[in-house]
């Protein structure tokens, strides 16, 4: 299916550079492009200082809404507390954002309360009536622990900021239940639900091993902060942190160049590429490899080094990912694994390039690529 709107645009492409300058691109397909542009609006948000305003929910014994499990437990932690647990959350964005990103909780001046009557979102929706000026977002931890089967939060980027980027205005705001701050503080509190929620904040997508799971809504990749966050501290519970983040969101966000991202054309015909690890702070050398399928599609390649927040992977490897644009938001983008866990000698194709991996060491992977 994907063959052939390939091969006209392919030919279109060639009868435009004939006209034109030696060297241009002339109509190549560009989705990286049309990616940038669309997510564009977010770039202030996510670079500089994000000030978040941590508002604690009283949810009361016997509440109703079926989010939240049937105990009386309740959190003792204020939102001073929790603004101190929530330190290597900043730690954490800006490792990955190279220092582009400076996310800052303050402890909100007073809490907010619900009736037995209401749901969540009444806890959301009265932090952001409270929330003062400087909050660019609110971040919500309500004081009951939500039910087993029941999600563990949501985040939302709100609308989009022009003049007025208080989250009072624009509605954009985390909120996650008591859990992690209500288990063994021995071991820390686990930070990957928080990380998740702000990633969508940042109007970062899910990701999955498979369309299959995408549209199941089973967010099942360990190789994501967007999809199953904390297969880092289940495999290693002495980390806190969700897992390493996909090129692609770091490029939508601005966090790295276009210019650190290889596209792949057919008149390539055989290329070697070098790409560092995707937690490299190298901020020149590559970190992802497109291979365009059509406006709105290309496949990703990136190299995932066993270190830091990807430590729990017995060794590195490069993956392949699926990524389609759709609707008018990054949210609504479909990423997907398409090929896990490449090492030095294994080959993967799409109906266009070959793509064989020459090496791996600790820092680089060199990629062959090879029109078919
Ligand atoms: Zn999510």
């Amino acid at each position: 299916m994907k063959r052939f709107p390939w091969m006209i645009v392919a030919i279109v492409a060639s009868l435009f550079a004939a006209s034109s300058c030696a060297g241009s691109d002339g109509q190549s397909v560009d989705p990286l492009g049309r990616l940038i542009a669309l997510q564009e609006p977010i770039f202030p948000r996510a670079n500089g200082i994000d000030t978040w305003e941590v508002v604690v929910c009283r949810v009361p014994v016997g509440i109703t809404d079926p989010l939240y499990a049937p105990i009386d437990d309740r959190m003792s932690d204020d939102a001073s507390a929790i603004v101190d647990s929530l330190a290597p959350v900043s730690d954490y964005f800006q490792r990955w954002s190279g220092d582009r990103y400076d996310v800052r909780f303050v402890a909100a001046e007073s809490e907010v309360s619900i009736l037995t009557t209401e749901t969540s979102e009444q806890c959301v929706e009265r932090a952001l009536a409270a929330s003062s000026p400087d909050a660019e977002g609110v971040l919500v931890v309500a004081d009951a622990q939500h039910d087993m089967d029941q999600e563990g939060g949501r985040g939302t980027p709100g609308t989009v900021c022009v003049a007025e980027c208080s989250a009072k205005v624009t509605g954009r705001a985390v909120y996650v239940g008591a859990a992690d701050f209500m288990g063994d503080r021995e071991a820390g509190v686990p930070l990957d639900l928080v990380e998740h929620e702000l990633g969508h904040a940042l109007d970062w997508p899910h990701s999955g091993m498979s369309i299959g799971s995408l549209k199941k809504g089973s967010y099942d990749s360990p190789y994501d902060l967007m999809s199953n966050s904390a297969a880092s501290w289940q495999s290693n519970p002495s980390l806190r942190d969700g897992p390493g983040i996909l090129v692609v969101d770091l490029l939508s966000v601005g966090w790295i160049t276009r210019e650190q991202v290889e596209v792949w054309r057919p008149r390539d015909r055989q290329r070697s590429v070098h790409v560092v690890s995707r937690s490299s702070s190298n901020t020149e050398d590559s970190k992802m490899i497109v291979v365009p399928v059509d406006e709105n599609s290309f496949f990703t390649l990136e190299f995932v080094s066993a270190d830091g927040d990807d430590s729990f992977h017995t060794d590195g490897f490069v993956i392949a990912h699926r990524i389609e644009i759709r609707g008018g938001s990054g949210f609504d983008r479909r990423q997907f694994v398409v090929s896990p866990e490449l090492r030095a000698g294994d080959t993967w194709t799409t109906d266009d390039v070959e793509i064989r991996i020459e090496s791996i060491d600790g820092t680089n992977a060199t990629l062959t690529l090879t029109a078919r």
